[in-house]
């Protein structure tokens, strides 16, 4: 089930393009992330493209130049489009011809150098946009840490529900206001009811918040009808960013009940532009684990491989930048770190439960991991848990302090692996900036 070691993972390749040789890159060439792109403020088609150090491959060019065969050409003509939707479709051994393909013209020594740096452009000198038509949405929860602290706010005699344990439980979320990195949102407006109050009010959200996440992007699809196997699931998925699922509490907390949330997420979810492939974190594969004394995975989310190998080691962070911060020309302050082993369920037993039911995944279909918190108090992944519902407000550098997001207030999420013997990658960045709700007259 898990993607096997290979050439293209070798600590020891380098590129000749020099900034992928920075050990602190997030894309060296053992990374090769996809993404859908333009030049900034361009009315360009927008097209595939692969991060190189600082730059972006043009996968339009390259096809264009002819320098590919095979499998390699095919994938990289379906990659070039302004979506990847057809280039999920293909499957891995597209995926990973390509990536070989890459990689082989990326490396030092390279006979087709020349041809190949005329399809780079600067990173710095691109714009992107979600890289695939999203179908359907899935939000889950599965971070227990994060289940049980918020459980904790509504319920501190029974912080965690009787299913937890069993079921990857998520709700369908809105796919129509994902946006990428960078972009800017309106604060949004809802219904709230306070505690004591029995008539709600419409007004601005007052609680909004982050979660910080992970997105899993689903390649190729199933058959409605014909479930997908847990020991088959990662075939099925393409590659994971990041995910901030921005979220209005004061709303969540008056029209949650009995459905589950709504208009306070449905505003906006912002995505890192970079697809990392599941073949680019197969260095960083991890042991899945479970207490002896939980219950122990039902058989269709049980198979060897998850056990082996079903959780994947991803360190993650979340920053806040603040107008104050800005104007001062001082950096975002670290808010919180986790790693995504902290995850209850694996990536393939999110996929083979979502289909257990025969529910058909189609190419471009996109998970969240659910806010990914840990089990300490510096692992906690939303504003929610860093202040305790609120209660306990956080001092930053600027000695400005913070319940929820103000106005002006940007989210960063970035994400990277590391190991030893390995190459270290990264995902790049979520940036997404709260701006004053629209008025409501
Ligand atoms: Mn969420």
């Amino acid at each position: 089930m898990t993607i096997a070691l290979n050439e293209t993972h070798d600590a020891s390749l380098r590129s000749w393009v020099t900034s992928a040789n920075d050990g602190n890159t997030d894309f060296p060439i053992q990374n090769l992330p996809f993404a859908v792109f333009r030049r900034a403020g361009s009315s360009e088609a927008f097209r595939g493209g692969v991060a190189i150090g600082d730059q972006v491959l043009d996968l339009a060019a390259l096809r264009a130049a002819g320098l590919l065969t095979g499998d390699a050409a095919g994938a990289c003509a379906a990659a070039a489009k302004p979506s990847l939707n057809d280039f999920m479709a293909m499957g891995s051994t597209a995926w990973s011809a390509l990536r070989l393909a890459l990689s082989r013209l990326l490396r030092v020594g390279a006979a087709q150098k020349a041809s190949v740096q005329a399809c780079l452009l600067a990173q710095r000198d691109v714009e992107y946009s979600v890289p695939a038509k999203i179908g359907d949405y899935t939000d889950f929860f599965t971070s227990i840490h994060h289940a049980t602290n918020v459980g904790k706010l509504f319920r501190p005699d029974n912080p965690l529900l009787p299913n937890y344990k069993w079921v990857p439980i998520a709700y369908h979320g809105r796919a129509s206001s994902i946006g990428v990195s960078g972009e800017s949102l309106h604060r949004p407006v809802g219904q709230v009811c306070g505690a004591g109050q029995t008539v709600p009010v419409v007004q601005p959200s007052r609680r909004l918040d982050f979660e910080l996440e992970l997105g899993i992007w689903i390649g190729t699809g199933n058959a409605q009808g014909k479930r997908i196997k847990v020991a088959d699931a990662e075939a099925h998925v393409f590659g994971l960013c990041l995910l901030n699922d921005w979220s209005a509490r004061d709303v969540q907390a008056w029209e949650y009940q009995p459905l589950g949330p709504f208009l306070a997420k449905n505003f906006g979810t912002t995505i890192s532009p970079w697809i990392v492939t599941m073949e680019a974190l197969a260095p960083f594969r991890a042991p899945f684990t479970r207490a002896a004394s939980d219950p122990q995975p039902l058989h269709y989310l049980d198979a060897p491989a998850v056990w082996q190998s079903g959780s994947i080691d991803i360190q993650l962070d979340v920053l806040l930048e603040t107008e104050k911060m800005r104007a001062a020309k001082q950096s975002a302050q670290p808010l919180a770190r986790s790693n995504f082993v902290e995850s209850y369920w694996t990536v393939s037993q999110m996929v083979a439960h979502h289909t257990v039911t025969g529910c058909n995944l189609q190419p471009g279909d996109l998970f969240g991991s659910g806010t990914m918190s840990g089990p300490t108090d510096e692992s906690r992944a939303s504003l929610l848990e860093l202040t305790v519902g609120g209660k306990e407000p956080i001092t930053l550098a600027t000695g400005e302090t913070r319940t929820f997001l103000e106005d002006g207030d940007a989210v960063i999420l970035r994400a990277h692996c590391e190991k030893v013997g390995a190459a270290r990658i990264g995902f790049g960045e979520s940036y997404g900036r709260i701006v004053p709700a629209i008025d409501l007259t």
